[in-house]
């Protein structure tokens, strides 16, 4: 209830939810008794969750921030939403994004933009910005995103909130509105390292129902946070900074508290060491390559026919025609901008030559962050290269808008999972900044031990 009162208090403001759940509390009352009875729950049973509109879900409208899905209710939950009612969480409605995950502002939504809870007048990034600003904005503890390229980590860097994107393959994907297949991951977005590991303990794990899901027996990652924070576990770690990484791109504040952040971990015995990563700085390029391929793929199925929106052309119109009307009223700039692009890299004479090219600058990213992980533990860097810019800013060049996935988008290339945490506020306009870590494939838990250890 408290949460709800938040919400009518302060979303007015924020926007950070598309729809808020008309049963939440019945949810509570019914694990109330449930615990009264004796039950025994889980850590997280009766812990409110904000979930982002592109995880699937049975008693809410599911829309990814699309008009072409507007009011579209899903036959069955997201497994990663199942497993959170499973565990007694308590869903307290959907977060607004932008549409179909496309963007790092929550600009592009089709419902309008979020606000920055630290100030009204600024993006709370994206795509997920909706599940950032309500944890940021205490309208919700704990959320749920989904990261392609970026979307939990860069909101969690400019809402001041901690965000996970897992290894490649350790949470399902069952239920999550595909963007770029290869790519996506759905993971936590909290205010504690702690609370990240309680909800990716939770969610994670095999799912058959997702064929790239990993077989693998994970270790608890609150276990890892705990441990973390009981301190020690930077002595003698080896944290790589990537010496190509250009300072220029980078606001002063954001540098100075990267820096600042190094010099606590060593304070604490880590050593920092100089890593090369040569191709890191191809990975905007080749990744808005491969994101729009696989993209036009997976949002070939909004067909008018399967799913959401259809209209209908006055005076009658062929299968063709109702399909195109469709995608043109029901789908945003951003998202006919990158099926555009998509489908030409995709067609007949220019695969090799931008699919294919980017692909084989994939596999060298995945090869640098190999040789680096021979040397270091983790790698760090800073979350994103600004503080929140100002709504409307780069609203209108794409390019610029890209440039700010630089850090996160080589983990989602390679697979390999990362974190943000808060590192504090920059000098020049007050806002957050966060500290991003890499680990290897499969190594999350590192990243919850880090995490806390600098929280
Ligand atoms: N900002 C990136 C993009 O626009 C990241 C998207 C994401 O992670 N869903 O593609």
């Amino acid at each position: 209830r408290a949460h709800l009162d938040r919400i009518s208090a302060v979303d007015g403001d924020v926007h950070a939810f598309l729809h808020v759940s008309d049963h939440a509390v019945a949810v509570a009352e019914d694990i109330d008794r449930r615990r009264a009875a004796g039950e025994e729950l889980g850590p997280l049973a009766g812990v409110p969750l904000a979930i982002k509109d592109v995880l699937v879900t049975t008693d809410m409208p599911s829309t990814s921030g699309s008009k072409i899905l507007e009011g579209y209710m899903s036959p069955y939950d997201a497994t990663v939403v199942a497993r959170s009612r499973a565990a007694g969480l308590v869903p307290l409605g959907k977060t607004n994004m932008d549409e179909f995950a496309m963007g790092s502002s929550t600009e592009h939504s089709a419902y309008g933009p979020t606000r920055n809870p630290w100030d009204l007048d600024r993006i709370p990034g994206g795509s997920g910005g909706g599940s950032a600003a309500a944890v940021a904005a205490f309208e919700a503890p704990l959320a749920l995103g989904s990261d392609t390229g970026g979307s939990i980590r860069q909101p969690a860097h400019v809402t001041g909130t901690v965000g996970v994107k897992p290894t490649y393959g350790g949470v399902s994907r069952y239920g999550a509105i595909a963007l770029a297949s290869s790519l996506d991951q759905v993971g936590p977005v909290t205010r504690t390292v702690l609370d990240a590991g309680l909800l990716h303990d939770v969610i994670g794990g095999h799912d058959p129902n997702d064929s790239t899901s990993l077989t693998d027996t994970w270790p608890s990652f609150a276990d890892a946070a705990r441990d973390g924070a009981r301190g020690d576990v930077l002595r003698g770690l080896k944290v790589g900074v990537i010496k190509e990484l250009p300072d220029s791109g980078f606001q002063a504040g954001v540098s100075a508290s990267f820096r600042a952040s190094l010099a606590a971990m060593e304070a604490q015995g880590a050593e920092i060491v100089e890593i090369s990563a040569p191709h890191f700085e191809y990975g905007v390029a080749a990744y808005y390559l491969i994101l729009p391929a696989e993209a036009s793929s997976n949002l070939a199925k909004f067909d008018s026919v399967r799913f959401g929106l259809r209209v209908t052309p006055p005076g009658g119109a062929t299968v063709e025609e109702v399909m195109a009307a469709t995608r043109e009223a029901g789908f945003g700039d951003e998202v006919k901008r990158r099926i555009i692009l998509g489908t030409y890299a995709l067609s007949a004479g220019y695969y090799d030559a931008y699919y294919g090219s980017a692909q084989k600058v994939r596999t060298l990213i995945q090869q640098d962050f190999a040789t680096a992980f021979a040397a270091v533990d983790v790698i760090a860097t800073p979350s994103a290269p600004t503080t929140a810019f100002r709504i409307g800013e780069k609203i209108d060049d794409p390019l610029q808008m890209y440039l700010n996935d630089v850090t996160t988008i080589p983990a989602n290339l390679a697979g390999v999972p990362g974190i943000s945490i808060p590192s504090g506020l920059a000098e020049e306009d007050s806002l957050p900044v966060g500290i991003q870590f890499l680990a290897p494939v499969r190594e999350d838990a590192r990243l919850y031990r880090v995490g806390a250890a600098l929280e």
